[in-house]
């Protein structure tokens, strides 16, 4: 079995939605009604009761939200009873949790290590404080760097760290010490997101009334090929438009699912589902979650079957994400068609202009391409 083939079995995500407090540029839901964790967690395993036999097997588990991290000891431990008592889980299942540096210290490290956990994502964001408060993290850069040195000290297997870059005001220069800062770490995985002061938050109603300007379309291109270019130096490949790996064993298993359409299930207030053609995502509202799972109801706001345009045109979206690209063979057998003769004029246009190469059975982007992935999409 390839690594394409082993990714067609189901991952599970589950959406923890508490943070202590809520930064004004996230659009993830998310409340800070902590006192609801207990509520919340006899909900979940009401609805994890729902599924094991549509999805009773997982290679892949991502703890996410909100803050994961808000869960203390006994919390999490109840967590953890729950996903193992109604799931199982392949021996070698990559087992992620994120964490905000702000709660963590060695001891809660060693305990979710304890439980299994053998990937951590940090949401470092930054290790600048200006950065720091311009997001409205909780954390300060002492803060950061001590949970990124705490982490490399508890002996997980493959360690993540999350860093946002388009700050208005910052500079190529001042963006870079922190993706140079991680990289002194053993460090195995970055994920570099654009600031993007998405509508209906607090930084996008900023960007609204032209508080503050974010880098033009050269200088947010020039982010993008320099963070990849400087990555690469230690050992970095950029293999999503947003993520680097230090080696193909350290690409993120469960993010590659989203990316490469296997089927995923998600749990927890807001959490997206995909069993191969048909989505479904859960209420957005907790309250509404602990009502539904209450009347032994699935918290489903809404689902949609997707045609078969719809999903050729998302696997060309996420195939022109990942440096990998369109697996051809894969793409003419799911969609009865024949790309490289369909397509012809275009692709050629594309290759022209250096936006792709098309080898090894694989429509890749090139860095140039991956820029504009979305754009590559329409073809
Ligand atoms: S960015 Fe993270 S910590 Fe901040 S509000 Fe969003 S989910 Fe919570």
């Amino acid at each position: 079995m390839d690594r394409t083939e082993e990714n067609r079995l189901p991952g599970l995500y589950i959406h923890i939605p508490f943070c202590k407090t809520k930064c004004p540029y996230c659009n993830f839901y998310s409340t800070t009604a902590l006192g609801c964790i207990d509520a919340f967690l006899k909900a979940l395993a009401g609805e994890m009761a729902l599924y094991p036999e549509r999805f009773p097997h997982f290679d892949t588990l991502y703890i996410g939200g909100g803050t994961p991290s808000v869960l203390d000891r006994r919390e999490l431990e109840t967590l953890f009873k729950s996903l193992r008592h109604t799931f199982s889980f392949a021996p070698r299942a990559e087992i992620t949790v994120e964490v905000n540096p702000a709660d963590f210290d060695a001891d809660r490290f060693a305990f979710l290590r304890d439980l299994g956990v053998n990937r951590l994502n940090i949401g470092v964001q930054s290790f600048d404080d200006g950065v720091l408060a311009f997001l409205g993290r909780r954390h300060n850069a002492r803060e950061a760097k001590e949970a990124v040195a705490w982490a490399c000290r508890s002996g997980f297997d493959h360690l993540g760290l999350d860093l946002i870059y388009g700050i208005p005001g910052q500079s190529l220069e001042g963006w870079l010490e922190g993706p140079g800062y991680a990289a002194t770490f053993p460090v195995d995985h970055l994920s570099c997101y654009q600031l993007t002061p998405e509508r209906g938050t607090p930084l996008g109603a900023r960007c609204q009334n032209g508080e503050f300007d974010l880098p033009d379309e050269q200088s947010q291109l020039d982010f993008f090929l320099r963070t990849s270019e400087f990555l690469g130096r230690f050992g970095f490949l950029h293999y999503e438009v947003s993520n680097f790996a230090r080696g193909p064993g350290a690409m993120a298993r469960h993010n590659r699912k989203y990316w490469d359409h296997a089927p995923y299930l998600g749990l927890g207030p807001a959490a997206h589902s995909f069993d191969g053609k048909r989505r479904w995502w859960n209420r957005k509202s907790l309250a509404r979650y602990l009502e539904d799972l209450d009347k032994g109801l699935a918290p489903v706001e809404e689902d949609e079957c997707l045609t078969p345009d719809q999903l050729r045109l998302e696997t060309l979206f996420l195939g022109f994400r990942t440096r990998r690209g369109i697996d051809i063979a894969r793409f003419d057998r799911d969609f009865g068609s024949d790309i490289l003769s369909e397509k012809a004029e275009i692709l050629a246009r594309y290759t022209q202009e250096g936006l792709i190469v098309i080898e090894n059975g694989f429509i890749a982007p090139t860095l140039a391409g991956m820029a504009v992935a979305d754009q590559l999409a329409l073809i």
